[in-house]
């Protein structure tokens, strides 16, 4: 994990400084003044940050869901009411109410009894939609 994180720490840095030059060079071309070289080679820079965080951040709207929890089943809690907490030995969300919920993809299930019932499903580009998906079917109508 660490090693992947550091060799596209490594791939981004060598893009920046590849862009940074390109911009540079690019900016040279009408002035000769290192004032505007340095502005294009800015512009390049933190072109490829952007592009970065634009991936991210679609990457985030097709797969992940804005936001990215669904409200809790009784309503009463938002995205950033759940809590990671460990409950019978595996890492759940737990909302403001107590329940316990896991995500699986773009699953939103709640963890009632150890039982796995489907509850949201994030849908780009509706939003968060009812999950009347497989969920943990049979433990579901055993329960
Ligand atoms: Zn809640």
């Amino acid at each position: 994990m660490s090693r992947s994180v550091t060799l596209i720490e490594l791939l981004v840095f060598i893009l920046m400084a590849g862009f940074f030059v390109a911009g540079y060079q690019g900016f040279a071309e009408g002035s000769s003044s290192l004032a505007w070289r340095l502005l294009g080679g800015t512009i390049g820079c933190s072109s490829v940050l952007v592009f970065i965080l634009l991936c991210l951040g679609l990457h985030t709207l097709v797969f992940v869901g804005v936001p990215s929890r669904p409200v809790c089943k009784q309503g009463g809690c938002r995205s950033k009411d759940y809590a990671i907490k460990l409950v019978d030995k595996h890492v759940r969300l737990v909302c403001g109410c107590g329940d316990a919920y896991k995500r699986v993809g773009r699953r939103f299930m709640r963890v009632n009894n150890r039982r796995a019932e489907p509850y949201m499903i994030w849908r780009f580009p509706l939003g968060w939609r009812v999950d009347e998906g497989q969920g943990d079917k049979e433990r579901v109508d055993q329960a």
